[in-house]
């Protein structure tokens, strides 16, 4: 049996740096540090960070007064912040910068008076981070469009959370174009996202099965999963090689892998060294560069 692994796969930039603020964190200042949210939305890292000395929560009114808090990758919504400097808190804030990027646009065009919508996940951390930014109106990519009853000439401004599938996320914005005549549209799915999932449908011709190396709760994984079988193969969302099935990989001759943006590449080793392939090879269908800066309070580390 052969493994082809997709490149790209695993860490993107925004969760190297969410990683890197926590872990600078811990060593300039003194544990415990909270972090509200998961940092990223992968347990491994999670549970990897809690053993060092941060604390996950998911409320800021659950962090002692005075303490050191990063708020995750997501982004949050503005009243966590302002909650925050009633508690006293120190706020590192590791939302990615491409997530803030949709943050500003929200401001901005509500400001130019524009009514937004989100397309994005109803209860995902960064839709209700960027729909605290701004009045938004949210139409969900997955379920059948509610497009909202404003006048057709009526400025919209269109915005999307980073993660979500390309391909839904463009029919989900010509529904809306549809219906109206004056529409801005910003494609704010993300560069991982975008590059993961062309990488996964070229990987799907080639094998016979996909597995995702990835969270339950990554929206970028479940994407990917969703974009594997639309292209023809069966695919499964695994968390680590414990989820692995037997009756899954029997008989497949060539098993493709990808893992998402939040998933460490060692999850990626431990399910090849389960399935104990005759030949591992990787299908290079697009290369990244991409680094973000940390938080100026963070750089002169
Ligand atoms: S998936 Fe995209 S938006 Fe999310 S942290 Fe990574 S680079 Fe940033």
């Amino acid at each position: 049996m052969e493994v082809i692994l997709s490149s790209p796969r695993g860490f993107c930039a925004g969760v190297v740096r969410a990683i890197e603020v926590v872990e600078l964190c811990l060593e300039k200042f003194n544990p415990p540090i909270y972090v509200k949210h998961q940092i990223v939305h992968n347990p491994y890292v999670v549970r990897a960070l809690e053993r060092k000395g941060a604390i996950t929560v998911e409320e800021v009114d659950e962090i002692p007064e005075n303490s050191i808090v990063v708020f995750s990758a997501h982004g949050s919504p503005p009243e966590d912040f302002q909650r925050a400097g009633e508690r006293g808190l120190h706020v590192v804030d590791a939302t990615c910068p491409l997530v803030t990027r949709v943050h500003n646009e929200a401001i901005k065009y509500s400001r130019e008076g524009k009514r937004v919508i989100l397309v994005g996940h109803r209860g995902h951390a960064e839709v209700r981070g960027t729909m605290g930014q701004a009045p938004m109106i949210l139409v969900d990519d997955h379920s059948p469009l509610d497009i909202p009853e404003w006048n057709g000439d009526t400025e919209v401004a269109v915005l999307t959370q980073t993660t979500l599938s390309v391909d839904d996320t463009a029919k989900a914005v010509s529904k809306i174009k549809a219906h109206f005549s004056n529409t801005l549209i910003r494609n704010d799915v993300c560069y991982a996202t975008t590059n993961r999932q062309e990488a996964v449908k070229e990987l799907a011709r080639l094998v016979d099965l996909v597995l995702v190396i990835g969270a339950e709760n990554s929206s970028n994984c479940n994407r990917l999963r969703e974009v594997a079988e639309r292209h023809g193969v069966p695919a499964y969302l695994i968390n680590s090689a414990d989820d692995l099935r037997e009756d899954w990989v029997r008989g497949a001759e060539k098993i493709g892998i990808t893992s998402g943006a939040s998933t460490p590449e060692v999850l990626v080793d431990e399910v090849i060294s389960k399935l104990k392939p005759d030949d591992v090879s990787t299908l290079k269908v697009i290369q990244e560069d991409v680094t973000f800066v940390l938080p100026k309070e963070l750089r002169s580390k």
